[in-house]
């Protein structure tokens, strides 16, 4: 089915409801299509009784935990749903080494993980990955293919202890993913100590908006323990990548070039990669070749791995990332001066459009 883009009126099956405008509008006409996507947003985040966009009470009290800073009033409820005010003081819902909303399994090595082809996890055969899922996130991709989390009523909280008990002796790695850590990185921090005196490897896969204090903190783990820190950027442009997450992406990249200054000191394996979902109409070879540059300014070596995208929840109108789509990433990234590219999520990849 077409849809319309409300800024130039053009009619494509690739502008799905949710965002009702194509990628250049978004780009160049903000002002007239970000605020029906942003209310777009808002509508799906009520549906999971959470707020349609971070409280800014003027004489709140500020989280610092990420890039949304929500200012709450009494009684609010941040932009994750896991923090709020009572009697004027900030309250953790859960996140802190106490409790955290998360759910973990064992993942056979070699994982599917993003980061597979560089790291030493992949030669670890008969070792498992400690895959441990946030349930909660700072952002709110449309494209999200893990939203199912936000249906959970109502979680458990497991102890950072109790979470890292579950390492054992044939536990590898561990990755913190979701939803995003952002929001509990305080729990999982304080798993990931406990499981760096036992010999485990932490890396994280995240969207990149903690607080740069808290990031400094997960990237000097991942380098004790030869782990690493996946980015996901999601897109170059700003308004762009508002549009796809409800969030700016200011504070991921800041993050990103400051984890990507400590690569020298432990160059092997990768402490940090970067990856990007492929989707169709809003992120195509133009959008990756940008945060193929900006990568590729910081340093040419790391790696990059472009991820195919299948439609589904808010976004079922989109068809998955096809091969040639897939491969003018590809080559955009390589010109943009990048020496690991990868294409991955491969079974995903389509034939036609
Ligand atoms: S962690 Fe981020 S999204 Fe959650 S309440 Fe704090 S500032 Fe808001
Ligand atoms: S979690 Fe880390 S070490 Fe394990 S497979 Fe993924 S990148 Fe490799």
């Amino acid at each position: 089915m077409e849809g319309e883009c409300r800024g130039c009126g053009k009619r494509s099956p690739l502008i799905p409801a949710v965002l009702s405008a194509c990628a250049d509008c978004i780009r160049t006409r903000p002002a007239e299509v970000l605020p029906a996507i942003l209310e777009s947003h808002g509508q799906i985040r009520r549906e999971f009784d959470l707020p349609a966009e971070a409280p800014r009470t003027g004489d709140g009290v500020e989280c610092p935990l990420c890039a949304n800073a929500c200012r709450l009033g009494e009684g609010e409820i941040g932009l994750c749903g896991l923090r709020t005010v009572q009697g004027g003081r900030l309250v953790h819902l859960a996140g802190t080494p106490r409790g955290a909303l998360v759910s973990w399994y064992d993942d056979p090595l070699p994982t599917n993980c993003v980061a597979d082809w560089v790291c030493r996890g992949s030669q670890q055969r008969g070792m498992v990955n400690l895959a441990v899922f946030y349930e909660a996130c700072t952002f709110n991709c449309i494209f999200c293919q893990n939203w199912h989390f936000r249906l959970k009523h109502p979680p458990g909280r497991i102890s950072a202890q109790r979470l890292a008990a579950q390492a054992h002796s044939r536990t590898f790695c561990v990755c913190y993913f979701g939803g995003d850590p952002t929001p509990q990185m305080p729990h999982a921090l304080a798993t990931s100590r406990l499981l760096a005196k036992r010999g485990v490897t932490v890396c994280w896969e995240t969207n990149g908006s903690m607080h740069p204090r808290l990031l400094d903190q997960a990237v000097e783990l991942s380098l004790q323990t030869g782990g690493c820190v996946k980015f996901d950027l999601k897109a170059w442009d700003e308004n762009l990548h508002l549009a796809l997450t409800g969030v700016s992406n200011r504070q991921t990249l800041a993050n990103f070039r400051r984890a990507a200054r400590r690569i020298a000191e432990r160059p092997d394996p990768p402490l940090v990669v970067a990856s990007t979902l492929l989707v169709p109409g809003y992120v195509e070879a133009d959008e990756v070749g940008r945060i193929a540059r900006f990568i590729a300014e910081i340093d040419p070596t790391i790696p990059y791995a472009l991820l195919g995208f299948y439609p589904h929840c808010f976004v079922p109108e989109l068809p998955c990332t096809s091969v040639r789509h897939a491969q003018e990433a590809e080559e955009a990234a390589l010109a943009a001066g990048l020496t690991r590219v990868r294409i991955g999520n491969r079974h995903l990849l389509s034939h036609d459009y």
